[in-house]
C-alpha cells in the first residue's frame, strides 16, 4: 500500500463513493443525479485544479440540492486541509471588547496615582 499519510479521504473520492455507477467522462466522471428522478447521468462531477468537487447537474439541479442528498455538506466538496479556507472567527472583534480593553488601563492608572500618592 501507498505510505503517504492521508487522514482524510480526498473530496472527489468523498463524493464518487456515494454516487452509484459514476463512470468517467473526460477529466471527470458523469452519475445520475441523486437530487432528481434520473434516468440517463445528467451529473458531471469533476476535481478542481485545488482538490474541490465540480458538479453540475445538466438538469438543472443546485448544487447543494445534489450534495444534500448525497448526505454531505457543501464543506464537504472542498479539500480540509488546503492552503487557504481556514478563518478564524477570532480575528473579527467586536467593538464591546475593544472599549472594555481601552477602558482597562484607565482604571489601573486611577489606582496606581492613588496609591503611590
Ligand atoms: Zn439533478
Amino acid at each position: 500500500m501507498s505510505s503517504s499519510i492521508i487522514p482524510h479521504p480526498r473530496p472527489i473520492e468523498l463524493v464518487l463513493g456515494r454516487l452509484r455507477g459514476a463512470r468517467r467522462s473526460g477529466n471527470g466522471w458523469l452519475a445520475r443525479c441523486p437530487a432528481h428522478d434520473d434516468h440517463a447521468p445528467s451529473l458531471s462531477i469533476a476535481e478542481g485544479p485545488d482538490g474541490r468537487v465540480l458538479l453540475r447537474c445538466h438538469a438543472g439541479c443546485e448544487t447543494e440540492a445534489v450534495v444534500r442528498a448525497l448526505g454531505l455538506s457543501m464543506r464537504d466538496l472542498f479539500p480540509t486541509h488546503g492552503p487557504r479556507g481556514r478563518r478564524s472567527a477570532s480575528a473579527e472583534r467586536g467593538p464591546d471588547q475593544d472599549r472594555a480593553a481601552s477602558r482597562a488601563p484607565l482604571a489601573m492608572s486611577y489606582v496606581t496615582r492613588r496609591a503611590a500618592w
